[in-house]
């Protein structure tokens, strides 16, 4: 379904995020997930591209095969990085005929260990690729006579490309005027973050539903590979003191991040998010105990209280 109709219908969205298996092995569990995770009845969910479009083939088979075998709405993630216009197009072209309805448009992570350069790439920014996939959907390809509903990314924390916050904002508006139709958040862990991020966004003129990313600490690991894929998070000292208490006991930690995460998502129900976006790592435990704990059976279920 068009996002545009998706926001329209629903006061409040969850989605759950995968990335695609490398391994059958890997891919099993994932499929497992998925469906464990389906009971909850997402809006949508949504299939990571790996840096450099290194995952193109495993991203498409996976939203295809989440399309086709499940009742799932999957978005493909699609990034600038290493593409020329001929391969987004052809890329585009094959999510159209699939009909597949979203995409979410970003900039991309650089792929590690080659020479990238940036000035390769037929698009410099998010924006230029919002861009053309709205010139994409005025060719009338896709069989939805208005094209792929578009997605970007938003930084609460801001984007440590852009220490300037206020140019950043610029990017971001500008990415809404070229066409996207939503924007998801990287993980936060304060939601005053968050909030503020929200405002300062409507005192842009920003008015596209903005979903808040969510991802719970499950171990320290976990919470050191977060440091690193979403560089600037701030790990406020009231969740370090509580992750410090568990003394290294994985379960206690696991235990505390869900908490920690359960009460974001109640306290920004509370302030009329727009959507929560579950970050899922492709496993549904952490995710379940978070809808467990907000009493929430599915995700339709969550609306009527909303
Ligand atoms: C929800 C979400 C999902 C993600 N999924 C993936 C994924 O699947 N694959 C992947 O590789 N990465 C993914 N990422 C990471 C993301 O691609 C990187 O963080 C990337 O650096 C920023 O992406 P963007 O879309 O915001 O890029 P952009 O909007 O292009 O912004 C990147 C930087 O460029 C700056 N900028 C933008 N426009 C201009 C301009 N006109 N002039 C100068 N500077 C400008 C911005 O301020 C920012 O600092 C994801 C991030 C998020 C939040």
């Amino acid at each position: 379904m068009h996002v545009q109709d998706i926001f329209q219908s629903h006061p409040t969205t969850f989605s759950f995020e995968f990335f695609p298996p490398k391994t059958a092995e890997t891919a099993e569990s994932l499929y497992e997930t998925i469906r464990e995770l389906e009971s909850y009845q997402p809006h949508f969910v949504s299939v990571t591209y790996g840096a450099g479009g290194s995952t193109r083939e495993l991203t498409h088979e996976l939203v295809v095969r989440i399309k086709e075998t499940t009742s799932l709405d999957p978005i493909p993630h699609l990034t600038c990085v290493c593409h020329k216009e001929a391969e987004i197009t052809a890329i585009l072209e094959r999510y159209a005929q699939a009909g597949v309805s979203n995409i979410l448009a970003l900039g991309g992570d650089p792929p590690k260990g080659t020479d990238y350069r940036k000035s390769d790439d037929a698009f410099q920014h998010a924006a230029d690729l919002v861009k053309f996939i709205r010139k994409f959907n005025a060719s009338g390809v896709h069989p939805d006579k208005r094209g792929f509903g578009i997605g970007v990314a938003g930084f609460p924390e801001g984007h440590p490309g852009t220490p300037n916050r206020l140019l950043e904002m610029d990017h971001l508006k500008q990415k809404v005027d070229e066409g996207a139709d939503y924007i998801v958040t990287q993980l936060f862990f304060d939601n005053r973050d968050f909030l503020d991020f929200r405002d300062r966004c409507e005192l842009a003129g920003i008015t596209v539903p903005i979903i808040a990313g969510i991802m719970p600490v499950t171990s320290l690991a976990s919470m050191k590979r977060m440091a690193e894929l979403a560089a600037g998070a701030r790990f406020p000292a009231r969740l370090l003191r509580a992750l410090q208490r568990c003394d290294n006991d994985t379960d206690a930690m696991s235990r505390v991040g869900i908490h920690h995460a359960s009460e974001q998502c109640r306290d920004l129900l509370e302030n009329k998010v727009r959507g929560i976006h579950f970050y899922t790592l492709n496993r549904s435990d952490a995710t379940k105990r978070i809808f467990e704990s907000l009493g929430i059976k599915h995700s339709r279920f969550a609306e009527a209280s909303a």
